[in-house]
């Protein structure tokens, strides 16, 4: 059986920056054991400062766009400007072997290379199978741990595809949506709804012969975002360029960040997104826990499989199904 530390074991081990110890500690948030969640709970609680401090310092920043856009390329330049300047840098990643294989832990070595053998950055990737685009479902606990080691800079790498956009959304302070020049919006599968959540547009690879094309992409984005009502937060999206071949725009793209970061500081709002987040996260929480009681009571697999049958069959009505369900003793 894998061994587990003592609650004290963990908390002393992350306020120490030891990557053993918060990996398993991560391992042990993503637990659904009940005894490992348990512990986990405590350890998260340990560990959590009060909000004058730490946590309020670091960036929560997401990271999406489709597959093959640049987003691994990207985070590797964009990570080793970082943590050149100083900062600790957690990357919750994307585990495509485990998107293929369903299983590996290790992840695709091939991303990330550079980074992840940086003294100042530590690589999480997420098992697909248990998560959504990337986005795990304790990611938000991994977050905590992260800042509780020393990290200052959280990078959330999400998938374009839809849905993990609006989780991944609701637990950083800064989206950052990147986008290929002249691939069409249909192509990269980007609803307007994906690029309403952005704090910032990257048009990506904007090197060689493709500096011109992402120009223009540059512009138009920027042209299509002024159409998009104001976000109430006095931050006005920009579209910048990168390459992370070359490295030009990262700089940038971190002054935008750090400008971002400093108006919502002073105009309160990056506070009342964070409290939003948590009351965000509070009710999924609830949710969660309202259906797994409802779901794990003893018998409810058979008894859903057979109201199931008679919904198919036409002989009962999902409300008075529903009804039935609730209301019944087992
Ligand atoms: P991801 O699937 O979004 O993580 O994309 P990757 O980071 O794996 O990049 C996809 C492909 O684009 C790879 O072949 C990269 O080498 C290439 N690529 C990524 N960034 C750049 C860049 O800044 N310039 C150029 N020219 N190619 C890039």
């Amino acid at each position: 059986m894998r061994q587990r530390f003592s609650a004290d074991h963990y908390t002393n081990g992350i306020r120490a920056g030891d990557r053993l110890v918060l990996s398993r500690a991560i391992t042990l948030v993503e637990s659904r054991r009940t005894d490992d969640q348990s512990l986990a709970q405590q350890v998260l609680e340990s560990v959590l400062p009060n909000p004058d401090n730490a946590p309020s310092q670091s960036v929560r920043i997401g990271i999406t766009g489709v597959p093959g856009v640049g987003k691994s390329t990207f985070i590797e330049a964009f990570g080793t400007y970082l943590t050149g300047l100083g900062h600790r840098l957690a990357v919750l990643a994307i585990d495509p072997t485990s998107q293929r294989s369903g299983g590996s832990l290790l992840g695709d070595k091939t991303r990330m290379e550079t980074l992840s053998m940086n003294p100042h950055a530590y690589i999480r990737p997420t098992p697909a199978g248990d998560s959504l685009g990337g986005v795990g479902h304790r990611t938000r606990e991994t977050i905590l741990l992260c800042e509780a080691a020393g990290f200052d800079v959280i990078l959330v790498e999400t998938v374009g595809v839809g849905q993990s956009e609006t989780v991944v959304h609701g637990m950083v302070d800064f989206f950052l949506l990147l986008m290929l020049a002249g691939a069409g919006d249909e192509l990269q599968g980007m609803k307007r709804g994906i690029m309403e959540l952005a704090d910032a547009l990257v048009i990506t690879k904007a090197d060689g012969e493709n500096v011109a094309p992402a120009n223009r992409a540059r512009v138009e984005y920027q042209n299509a975002l002024h159409l998009f009502p104001p976000t109430g937060t006095g931050w006005f999206p920009p579209v910048l360029t990168g390459s992370a071949l070359t490295g030009n725009g990262v700089d940038t793209i971190w002054q935008t960040i750090q400008e971002h970061q400093q108006l919502t500081s002073q105009n309160g709002y990056r506070a009342q997104r964070r409290q939003e987040q948590q009351l965000t996260w509070f009710r999924s929480l609830v949710r969660q826990q309202l259906e797994s009681r409802f779901y794990d009571q003893p018998g409810m697999r058979d008894r859903l499989a057979l109201v199931e049958t008679q919904i198919r069959a036409g002989t009962l009505l999902p409300g008075l199904a529903v009804q039935k369900l609730f209301n019944q003793p087992n």
